[in-house]
């Protein structure tokens, strides 16, 4: 058969809602899709923090890729991507490779270490489910050795986070919770256990609302969370973190970074420009020089010409980006012209722990405490929705009705 062969990379925000939407507007005669994803599952990386600190079941964050995506007219290939040979329009896989007439790649983030020492060797990244699962067994390790007497270093009780961005933040929210129930769990005085947020500018969440940022620092640290501002992290040992100009020790058991993020290494190994750690693509989405490949999600950059900087690259804009690089497929194949891309932005709302929350809601409405934190849960039950339908809102949601 002489079907055009769409193949997206990488079953996250971006890759998911760009096949499902595929899948919704193409015949099956138009084109044959194509989806590889490393695992039979998709995971909501938004609610990682949570899996890491241990206040959600690895499993709450898991959806079968089989059970929301339409296995009669996608196949499914669960497998690695090793590499992409552009010039060959071929994908290497782990166990085999697959051409393809048009490429999505949607093969997420890693975490950028920006080459601090011993970051890559020496801290714990909440990057999916299996190492977000690992943190919050390592936390965990730590208070049963010291509860147990094996360890009576009482610093390696500390749990020592690097960056506050919303990753940073969220997680630390989480821990607030979750430290006085290990505490009580291993009969550990709550005094005994520093959470130590370390921020490399003068302020947490640089760049957000001040208000929102004020509200969630004092939040924070009435649960007890340290900041340490305008430290910058230069080295991470075995035993924590090196921090600014004076180089201050701190020490920790638990040792964690969410300084920042940047493309699959997948995607510069295959040749294409990269700024700041992402492809900064096309306003329809494709790669500058490459008509029938497009770039998504924490993969690229979409530039915002109106300010002259990118769009922020989260889930949000994921999600949009993969309804305009679905649409711009389908217009390939019918020989349309291609739309642009515009960000929709719809606000920000961060969780804080427990039920608190803050952001800001269309544009510059800003919510606190229980009213941000049900905003909260009212976005991500509508992502279950745009993934799965009623059926993934029912079995996951956060909204309670009743
Ligand atoms: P990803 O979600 O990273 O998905 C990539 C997919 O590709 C994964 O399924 C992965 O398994 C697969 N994959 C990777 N490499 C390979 C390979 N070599 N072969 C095969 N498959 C591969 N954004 C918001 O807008 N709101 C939030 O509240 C929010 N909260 C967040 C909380 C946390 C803790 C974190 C870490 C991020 C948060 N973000 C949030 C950011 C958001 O999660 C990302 O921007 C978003 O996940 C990007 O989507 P993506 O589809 O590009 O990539
Ligand atoms: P980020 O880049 O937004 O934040 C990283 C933080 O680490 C920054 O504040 C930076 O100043 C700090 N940092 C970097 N190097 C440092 C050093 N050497 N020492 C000390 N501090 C250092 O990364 P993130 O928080 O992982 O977020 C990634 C993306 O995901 C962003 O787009 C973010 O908006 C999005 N996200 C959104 C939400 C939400 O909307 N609720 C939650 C989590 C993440």
């Amino acid at each position: 058969e002489n079907k055009p062969k769409i193949l997206v990379l990488g079953a996250g925000y971006a890759g998911m809602m760009t096949t499902r939407r595929l899948s919704q507007q193409l015949n099956p005669e138009e084109a044959d899709i194509t989806l590889v994803n490393k695992h039979n599952y998709h995971y909501i990386t938004t609610w990682l923090h949570q899996v890491a600190a241990g206040t959600a079941e690895p499993n709450s964050s898991r959806v079968m890729i089989s059970d929301v995506i339409d296995t009669k007219r996608v196949q499914l290939h669960y497998d690695s991507v090793v590499e992409i040979k552009k010039d060959e329009q071929r994908v290497i896989l782990e166990n085999g490779e697959l051409s393809y007439d048009y490429l999505v790649i949607s093969l997420g983030f890693e975490t950028a270490t920006f080459g601090i020492p011993g970051i890559k060797e020496h801290a714990l990244k909440i990057e999916n489910i299996d190492s977000s699962r690992y943190i919050r067994e390592h936390i965990e390790f730590q208070f049963a050795r010291y509860s147990s007497g094996v360890d009576k270093n009482e610093d390696n009780l500390n749990i020592l986070v690097g960056g506050a961005g919303f990753t940073g933040i969220e997680f630390v929210g989480e821990l607030a919770k979750r430290v006085p129930e290990l505490c009580k769990k291993y009969n550990i005085d709550r005094e005994k256990v520093r959470i130590i947020n370390v921020e490399a500018a003068p302020t947490i969440l640089p760049g957000f609302d001040e208000d929102l940022v004020e509200y969630g620092k004092k939040s924070l640290e009435d649960r007890g969370v340290e900041f340490r501002i305008g430290a910058k992290i230069q080295e991470c040992t075995e035993k924590g973190f090196v921090i600014g100009d004076d180089r201050e020790e701190i020490n920790a058991g638990t040792v964690v970074w969410t300084g920042g993020v940047q493309a699959s290494p997948i995607v510069s190994e295959a040749g294409f420009d990269i700024v700041k750690g992402k492809v900064t693509v096309e306003d329809d989405l494709r790669a500058p020089g490459h008509d029938n490949i497009f770039i998504i999600g924490d993969c690229s950059w979409v530039m915002d010409k109106e300010n002259d900087r990118p769009y922020p690259a989260n889930a949000q804009s994921a999600i949009q980006e993969a309804d305009t690089c679905a649409a711009n497929l389908q217009a390939l194949l019918h020989d349309e012209p291609l739309q642009s891309f515009i960000f929709d932005y719809k606000g920000t709302v961060a969780s804080l722990g427990g039920s608190d929350a803050m952001g800001t809601i269309f544009d510059d409405k800003k919510l606190f405490g229980m009213k941000a934190k049900a905003m909260k849960n009212i976005i991500d039950d509508r992502y279950l929705y745009l993934v799965g339908g009623p059926k993934l809102i029912l079995k996951k949601g956060k909204v309670r009705f009743f």
